[in-house]
């Protein structure tokens, strides 16, 4: 009998709006590119808690046409514009690994680097500057607002992704406890989508090529959950919207699966442009 708590533990953090340079950009498969951004010297780091692998910032953009990027100052936590100036534009992108810098200069506070997997899908302002990245660009980075820390004690975790969530799987196979089998199953439009995934013990990874909605709710119908178990999904909403479902239906020993044995999150709907993650996976 598995005594699994399945409990997550959220921090608070202070808002910070951090100004960033490209550093490097690393072609991780022919979709996604790796950015390592370097933060301006004297802001604060992003904080880096273990296990919280779905800890986000917004990455704001510049401007496409003027190339000028223009960043809220915080006032009382929260974001403030500059009289009359254009909200630039921002995207939600998962912090898959920070470093310290390696400025050793006498009296410099070392440049903390940030690295972002970056989908590079097509359309849309962040896939385009993703594809189009240099050393010295420069982007803001808003957040994280807070941590969600993953729960330590399960007795096997079900993760399913598509590839906007690889940045979180693999942060998934390289901190989650050890000794905790790890099942992942990951959708890629195609084998393009295939980038290398840090190794692990005790974990299996799925890749699945297709684009059909329900192809993660399928795979979990292949994996039903037994007591104990953690199932963790994030990608297309209406992806997830049948993943949350077949969670549902499938429940465990004819019981409904409890709330915090899963955790499903939309990072983005087909179809629509900037969609906040908060909003009900349904619409
Ligand atoms: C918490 C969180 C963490 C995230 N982490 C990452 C991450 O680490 N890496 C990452 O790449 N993405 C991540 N995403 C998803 C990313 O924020 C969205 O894909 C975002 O919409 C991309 O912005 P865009 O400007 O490229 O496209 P948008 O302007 O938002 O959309 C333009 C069009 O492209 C479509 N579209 C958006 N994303 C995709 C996609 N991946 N594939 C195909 N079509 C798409 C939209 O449906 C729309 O039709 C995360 C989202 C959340 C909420």
């Amino acid at each position: 009998m598995t005594t699994a708590t399945l409990q997550r533990d959220r921090q608070l953090h202070p808002l910070h709006v951090r100004r960033a340079t490209v550093s490097a950009v690393e072609h991780l498969g022919e979709r996604m590119r790796r950015i390592t951004l370097a933060l301006e010297h004297g802001t604060p780091p992003i904080p880096w808690v273990r296990l919280a692998v779905g800890d986000h910032v917004k990455v704001a953009f510049p401007h496409p046409e003027t190339g000028q990027l223009t960043l809220p100052t915080v006032v009382d936590d929260r974001p403030q514009l500059p009289e009359g100036a254009q909200r630039p534009v921002t995207r939600d992108y998962t912090v898959r690994a920070t470093s310290d810098g390696d400025d050793e200069g006498e009296d410099a506070t070392a440049a903390q680097r940030v690295s972002i997997d970056f989908v590079v899908h097509g359309t849309g302002p962040a896939s385009t500057w993703a594809s189009q990245a240099s050393p010295g660009d420069t982007v803001g980075l808003l957040g994280p607002r807070g941590s969600m820390t993953e729960p330590r004690d399960a007795r096997r975790y079900v993760c399913l992704a598509d590839e906007t969530a690889i940045p979180a799987i693999g942060r998934w196979l390289e901190e989650a406890p050890e000794g905790i089998p790890l099942e992942v199953v990951i959708q890629v439009p195609d084998a393009t989508g295939i980038v290398p995934l840090p190794p692990r013990d005790g974990a299996r990874v799925t890749w699945l090529m297709d684009e059909a909605a329900d192809t993660l709710a399928q795979a979990l119908q292949a994996l039903p959950p037994a007591p104990g178990d953690y199932v963790w999904a994030a990608g297309e909403a209406g992806a997830m919207v049948q993943v949350r479902r077949t969670a549902a239906e499938l429940g465990i020993g004819g019981e409904a699966l409890a709330p915090s044995a899963v955790q499903v999150d939309g990072y983005w709907r087909r179809g629509v442009a900037g969609r906040d993650h908060h909003q009900p996976l349904e619409s």
